[in-house]
């Protein structure tokens, strides 16, 4: 699986160039903007997709299955597992999360980027797995005060899973450094541009840019 990532070369007609697909992981404690910014960015680029995780835990309400999350039973999770479906999965807040393998190739075969909203924990197994492909954005919140507010103002969860996300904060937090890109969302508008910013200059990186030995070979040879 992991040859089958890190050596996907694409073709895609819209580019000038081929371009080997990215992994683009945003993680932050829940209530920093992520979901937020992902959603932004997968309007604003359509050269990016989402990959959309299996979950063991309950669907919110106004949450879709296919769109927001497989919703699956623990024991068709674990099935998962043993038949080796997933790229990374780990255990978050006593539930399992886990990325589905085929759809992350497809989209990658399909010339599409593609876009995680993953922990720490995968975000680690992903870059075991495909480092030179991944790149890895953290998102912070300005102040602990200002997530327990928008945690709060979600009016989704339990007093006692806010406060239990609050304290799941504090310890994702504590993996920040294990990031390549760290931004602070106080302003959504002004956070969403350096996202859009870092998108596009991994795109540039040379290695990257499977086309550029044909296009530099053509440009030696005018
Ligand atoms: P929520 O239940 O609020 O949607 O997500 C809880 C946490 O699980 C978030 O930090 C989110 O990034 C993480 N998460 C969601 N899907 C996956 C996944 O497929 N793998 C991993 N490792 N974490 C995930």
């Amino acid at each position: 699986m992991a040859d089958n990532i890190s050596s996907q070369n694409i073709d895609n007609d819209h580019r000038e160039l081929s371009r080997r697909g990215l992994l683009f992981v945003l993680s932050s404690p829940s209530g920093a903007g992520k979901s937020t910014l992902a959603s932004m960015l997968l309007q604003a680029d359509d050269e990016i997709a989402m990959s959309v995780s299996v979950t063991t835990r309950a669907k919110r309400p106004g949450e879709e299955h296919g769109k927001d999350y497989y919703f699956v039973s623990g024991e068709e999770f674990e099935e998962m597992v043993a038949d080796h479906s997933f790229l990374e999965y780990a255990t978050v807040f006593g539930h399992r999360y886990g990325t589905p393998a085929v759809p992350v190739n497809e989209s990658l075969a399909d010339g599409q980027d593609v876009l995680f909203d993953i922990d720490w924990q995968g975000t680690q197994q992903l870059y075991q797995r495909a480092g030179q492909d991944v790149v890895r954005v953290f998102i912070l919140p300005p102040t602990l005060g200002e997530l327990r507010s928008r945690l709060d103002s979600r009016n989704t969860d339990s007093p006692e899973i806010i406060e239990s996300r609050m304290q799941r904060a504090t310890s994702e937090i504590s993996h920040w450094d294990g990031y390549d890109y760290v931004l602070i969302n106080d302003d959504l508008e002004a956070c969403f541009a350096k996202v859009k910013q870092i998108l596009a200059t991994e795109r540039m990186r040379r290695a990257r840019q499977t086309g550029l030995i044909g296009f530099v070979r053509d440009l030696m040879a005018e």
